[in-house]
């Protein structure tokens, strides 16, 4: 029906001069109620007399003066709306149920719309009613709730555009004409769709979708049907937006694979990738390159766990940025991080990413005004999954990491047997170790300590020797290190504490009153059990407070000074006192001892060995410790020259091979004696 412009008419209480005048009289004369609907202003300016009759209105004049608008659901006008934009883009015409309610009573009417050029040029909607349904509210129902529905609701015509859209369909994909394969952002889903539909008749999927808001996920359901209208094949789709759902689940994913501080995945996802690696026909060559960064605990101590949390990030982030994209980065826990190689060719093409890898890494780290130069100590391993053990594969990495940091870290190693054979000797060190724990297997020898102003032996260092059952005595230099590496040392050097304690509580009930020291290691010091096993040593009977003295080296004390300060000071206050031991070795910067409370500065041996040169330093140290209320006992004297010259310069105590080397408990005693009673003539 072309339209086109006239005259005002006297009961136009509306605009309609915009329709056109004979057009319109045909259709009053028509038997099926048919309306023209202002879209825009919400109004009826044309009505027959079956459509008055239909909207219970008294006349022509009266439906028009009508707002429609009032009461009207937003989801209808949003529909209308809709309409409005097909019939501007096509010539379209749509059939539907709806509910009208003409003075509020609902009438359901089977309605054929099409669009309608008002003169201004604005679209408006003619409607022809073909059909009433007066009694069948389950229509009426079903008609509503496809109206109000959030669920997606389309019929498709089998390789065409949609046949139908539901309001909620129609938000999701304004453009009808669009065909549903363009719909899919990706195009397999589309494809495995029609596949599963001709196979089965029916297919439900997870898919982006393209919206009018952007890509979205939905859950949909297709099945294949008959339009009612036509009988042609046609697909029911419905589709539910689940992209919140997908989100919160891809979010949960993504956790549950990643390490949260750098977002490098985690050793469990980079155990299953392995694992799909080996199932594959061909599994490609890998090398894994296991990397730490050094000493990154005196980062963490020295700047803070923030800065410490910036490098990690900052090295996952360029690890990132270098590998590609069939490699992989994970942390497996503090400072380690290993990367997977995927189909590597040649030992140079990993050193090549080794080089690369350590020169981004190597490049200043700055967290605000601080920077940070770190290095890495890396450890390769080259594996076929599927031929070899991971865990094995691991371990050689390991190994190949512990060569790196034995020749002076900041260097990368690869692995190779002889490698593995130095480290089965360490796992067998560490595995007599356990058992030499279990059967007391150590014993303390003691190195007395004399006065240098009286010449009396008035302390003793215990040291530890491991009686092992074929090797005889066993110096602490091979298993100390192994224990701290393993963390045995907590074990041993409780040990250690419990039988120094027990020897000096002996001694003291019979009489002597010596000072006994006894070696912390630094990963004992840091260990939190120290403080109960310390406290409860302190409340044995005949405890002799004050009486023993802990020895700590100086890198014990780098780190956080309150910390460490109110450490000491717990343990100050339970009664013992704290040497610094090898003094001079350790860190350059000496202002931190007046920080802390100690009581004791043992001169490292090679300064007493370098006697006479090196007398002004040990001088230096005498003034400092005497300055902080220190005694200070010079380790390693091995000659009269430098026990006198020592004695000149007011040392207070030393101990070396001269006087005593270390001897067990009872030679140490008839030594002491021997001494004592001659400084007493
Ligand atoms: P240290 O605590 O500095 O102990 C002194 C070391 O120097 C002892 O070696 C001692 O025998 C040796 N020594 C003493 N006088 C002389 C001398 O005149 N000349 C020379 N060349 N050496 C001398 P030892 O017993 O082999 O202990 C070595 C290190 O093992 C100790 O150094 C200490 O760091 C550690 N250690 C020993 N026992 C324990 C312990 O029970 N716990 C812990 N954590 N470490 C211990
Ligand atoms: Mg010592
Ligand atoms: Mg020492």
């Amino acid at each position: 029906m072309k339209i086109a412009s006239i005259q005002p008419r006297d009961t136009d209480a509306f605009d309609l001069h915009l329709l056109d005048h004979e057009g319109f009289e045909i259709a009053r004369k028509l038997q099926v109620p048919v309306w023209v609907y202002d879209i825009d202003k919400a109004r009826i300016p044309f009505a027959n007399a079956a459509a008055c009759k239909l909207w219970q209105a008294e006349s022509e004049a009266e439906l028009s003066a009508r707002n429609m608008g009032d009461g009207m659901s937003s989801t209808v006008a949003k529909r209308l709306k809709q309409y409005q934009n097909d019939f501007i883009e096509t010539s379209a015409t749509f059939t539907e149920l709806w509910t009208l309610y003409p003075n509020g009573k609902p009438q359901n009417v089977m309605v054929v719309y099409s669009g309608l050029r008002l003169a201004d040029g604005r679209m408006a909607m003619l409607c022809e009613a073909i059909n009433t349904f007066e009694d069948e509210p389950e229509n009426v129902r079903s008609a509503e709730a496809l109206l109000h529905t959030d669920v997606m609701i389309m019929l498709i015509g089998e390789d065409g555009p949609a046949l139908y859209m539901n309001p909620a369909a129609r938000n999701v994909v304004p453009n009808i004409r669009k065909e549903l394969q363009s719909l899919f952002v990706d195009p397999t889903d589309h494809a495995d769709l029609i596949i599963a539909l001709s196979a089965t008749g029916e297919h439900r999927l997870v898919a982006e979708v393209h919206t009018a808001n952007g890509n979205r996920w939905f859950d949909i359901s297709a099945k294949t049907c008959s339009d009612a209208a036509t009988g042609a094949p046609a697909i029911l789709v419905t589709a539910i937006d689940v992209s919140e759902l997908k989100m919160a689940r891809d979010k949960a994913r993504y956790l549950a694979d990643r390490d949260l501080l750098t977002g490098c995945y985690n050793r469990s996802f980079l155990q299953s990738h392995l694992t799909y690696l080996s199932t594959l026909d061909a599994p490609p060559q890998c090398a894994i390159i296991f990397f730490d960064v050094d000493r990154f605990k005196q980062i963490n101590d020295r700047f803070g766990h923030e800065v410490g949390d910036t490098v990690l990030r900052q090295i996952s982030n360029r690890a990132r940025g270098l590998i590609r994209n069939c490699d992989m980065i994970t942390r497996l826990g503090g400072d380690e991080f290993l990367i997977l190689l995927e189909g590597i060719g040649s030992i140079e093409e990993i050193d090549q990413r080794v080089e690369e890898l350590r020169d981004v890494i190597s490049k200043p780290i700055f967290h605000e005004a601080t920077r940070i130069n770190v290095t890495v100590s890396m450890g390769i391993s080259v594996f076929t999954p599927g031929q070899a053990d991971f865990t094995e594969v691991m371990r050689h990495a390991d190994i190949a990491l512990y060569a790196s940091k034995e020749a002076g870290r900041n260097r990368a190693t690869h692995f190779n047997e002889d490698m593995g054979r130095a480290a089965q000797q360490r796992n067998q060190i560490e595995e007599e170790l356990k058992t030499a724990l279990k059967r007391r297997e150590f014993v303390l020898f003691y190195q007395p300590r004399v006065d240098l102003r009286s010449g009396r032996v008035v302390s003793v260092e215990g040291l530890v020797r491991w009686n092992h059952p074929t090797r005889g005595l066993v110096m602490p230099d091979t298993f100390i290190p192994v224990c701290e590496e393993t963390g045995m040392i907590e074990d041993l050097g409780r040990e250690v504490l419990e039988v120094g304690c027990g020897q000096a509580i002996a001694w003291h009930a019979a009489g002597y009153d010596f000072e006994v020291s006894l070696n912390i290691s630094p990963r004992q010091f840091a260990d939190k059990h120290l403080l109960r096993t310390l406290y409860t040593l302190a409340q044995k009977p005949g405890f002799p407070k004050g009486k023993i003295e802990l020895e700590i080296t100086e890198n014990v004390l780098f780190g956080d000074d309150r910390i460490i300060a109110k450490k000491l000071q717990t343990i100050t206050k339970m009664g013992y006192r704290i040497a610094i031991d090898d003094f001079g070795t350790g860190y350059s910067n000496l202002s931190y001892i007046s920080r802390f409370p100690l009581n004791c500065l043992k001169i490292d041996r090679s300064f007493v060995d370098q006697l006479p040169s090196s007398g002004p330093i040990i001088s230096l140290i005498l003034t400092l410790a005497h300055q902080i209320g220190a005694i200070v006992v010079a380790e390693g004297v091995e000659t009269e020259e430098q026990r006198d010259w020592l004695a000149n310069q007011d040392c207070e105590q030393a101990q070396g091979y001269f006087l005593s080397r270390p001897v067990p408990p009872v030679q140490f005693l008839e030594f002491a004696e021997q001494l004592n009673a001659q400084a007493e003539q």
